[in-house]
């Protein structure tokens, strides 16, 4: 028999609805393997071990009748800047250190009730704010492949955790790549639904005109089963579509025949790896192979990307993280009057790097140069968008990298926040623009996985996952896993 832990999420579904296997077999492998593999990796800032036995054996009790959801009975690991209730949450800051939630959000609610199996929650960047997971205040997590190497951030503690078979599925969240750049880097697949398609409701906001969340599991197949239990519309959230939500594995026809595929010539240009570029090219021909038509496309406005987020995201979270203080979450410091307190509390406790953000971000609003940064920021989102509506009128979907490097050696960027930023060049164009992204393992550079990626028109999740389902049919770079 195969050791539980290499399953995927529908290879245990399979099992589990053919009675082969138990939850609580599958759930005490993989708690088994974090055991075991958890001290080179350091995914998960908190295992619920016993919660875990607990909804295994609730899933296993109630399995006659057909399962309640893809995930029943199956376990699952939660990026740290969503709130679990009576669970600690973190968001990787010391600024929360000890904040147990009173509430699910609704993507746990969600997962809850679907019967999922909850293993733990994972390492992030600070407030989700970096690429590398060496921004989280506790410790970094290792890339799988390499331990010497960074996992990609901000949700690199749930990309970890996938690759390193300690959990067949996470969530993790998106302000700018935070999902896509890991999974590249980490091998596996990786989705960045479109704005509003999955509810917020109690995600730790940082930028809440980009932030999403989205699954990461070793197959398009599995991030499939995962959407259609977080997606849909959510009253507690008034950025979440109406949208109905479609049967996204349905969808998975693996035919790509006659589609579209835009190659825009501006994520193929200066910064880009050479190597990188060769093995996400020849990644693109093989869509041709399957009928698929590739199309030339620009993208013009991609170099003002960077730039554009670097305004809009830290100004987003100079707002948002205006709520922590002390008072309400988290430890407080000692001072002398509340003003003292607050301050000690905000300038000992956030790192450095949120730090920066809400510098920068504070600037960019204050009086006097809100038109010259923020608005004008906004001037260019706008730009940014309508490169890819005019690019959607001649493709149905586009590829390009998912990053312009492999994974980087830890210490290597964190001199230089700059350097740091650009590994999102490919990433942060969806997140301006709304867009569904998603990013496929398509081989290996210096032994390091590379990652392919697609974007898609807004709530065309079905096309995105189509292609990307395709792409595996035809290739096993989704099946290679890390000799740990
Ligand atoms: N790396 C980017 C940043 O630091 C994106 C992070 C994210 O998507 N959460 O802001």
């Amino acid at each position: 028999m195969t050791e539980l832990h290499t399953l995927t999420i529908a290879e245990s579904r399979a099992a589990l609805d053919a009675g082969e296997i138990t939850s609580v077999e599958l759930t005490e492998a993989f708690l088994k393997r974090i055991h075991a593999v958890e001290p080179q990796i350091k995914a998960f800032l908190t295992v619920t071990g016993e919660l875990a036995l607990e909804q295994a054996h609730a899933a296993d009790s109630q399995r006659n009748g057909s399962p309640r959801s893809p995930l029943h009975g199956v376990p699952f690991a939660i990026k740290d800047v969503i709130c679990t209730r009576d669970i600690p949450t973190t968001a990787g800051s010391r600024i929360l250190e000890g904040f147990v939630p009173p509430y699910d959000a609704t993507v746990t609610a969600r997962l809850r009730a679907g019967g999922a199996v909850l293993l733990g929650k994972v390492n992030c960047d600070e407030f989700a704010m970096g690429s590398s997971n060496e921004n989280s205040a506790y410790f970094p997590t290792y890339n799988p492949w390499d331990t010497d190497r960074v996992p990609g951030g901000s949700s690199g503690g749930s990309a970890a955790a996938v690759a390193a078979l300690e959990t067949p599925g996470s969530l993790g969240t998106e302000t700018g790549g935070s999902v896509r750049q890991p999974s590249g880097l980490c091998g596996i697949s990786g989705l960045k639904p479109t704005y509003g398609r999955v509810s917020r409701y109690g995600l730790i906001a940082f930028a809440s005109s980009l932030d999403q969340i989205g699954p990461l599991a070793w197959t398009v197949a599995d991030l499939a089963l995962i959407l259609q239990v977080i997606a849909g519309h959510d009253p507690l959230d008034g950025t979440s579509s109406a949208q109905p939500v479609p049967d996204y594995s349905a969808a998975l026809t693996g035919d790509v025949r006659g589609l579209r595929v835009g190659v825009p010539r501006e994520y193929f240009a200066e910064g880009l790896d050479a190597d990188v570029e060769r093995v996400v090219r020849t990644a693109i021909e093989t869509l041709r192979d399957q009928g698929a038509e590739l199309v030339d496309i620009s993208l013009p406005h991609t170099r003002y990307a960077i730039p554009t987020y670097y305004i809009i995201a830290p100004a987003e979270a100079s707002s948002n993280l205006a709520r922590f203080d002390g008072v309400r979450y988290g430890p407080r410091l000692p001072g002398d009057g509340l003003w003292e307190q607050i301050e000690r509390t905000r300038g000992e406790l956030f790192g450095p790097e949120v730090r920066r953000r809400i510098m920068i971000g504070t600037y960019a609003l204050s009086a006097g140069y809100y038109d010259a940064y923020y608005r004008r920021a906004q001037q260019v989102r706008t730009l940014i968008s309508r490169d890819f509506e005019q690019a959607f009128t001649q493709v149905d979907v586009i590829a390009t990298p998912t990053s312009p490097t492999i994974a980087f050696l830890l210490g290597q960027k964190t001199d230089d926040p700059l350097a740091m930023y650009l590994s999102d060049v490919y990433t942060v164009t969806a997140n301006l623009a709304g867009l569904p992204g998603l990013s496929v393992p398509c081989g290996f550079s210096q032994q390091m996985p590379v990652g392919l990626q697609f974007i898609g028109k807004l709530l065309d999740e079905p096309t995105l996952l189509r292609v990307g389902d395709a792409y595996q049919r035809m290739t096993d770079w989704h099946k290679q896993r890390p000799k740990l």
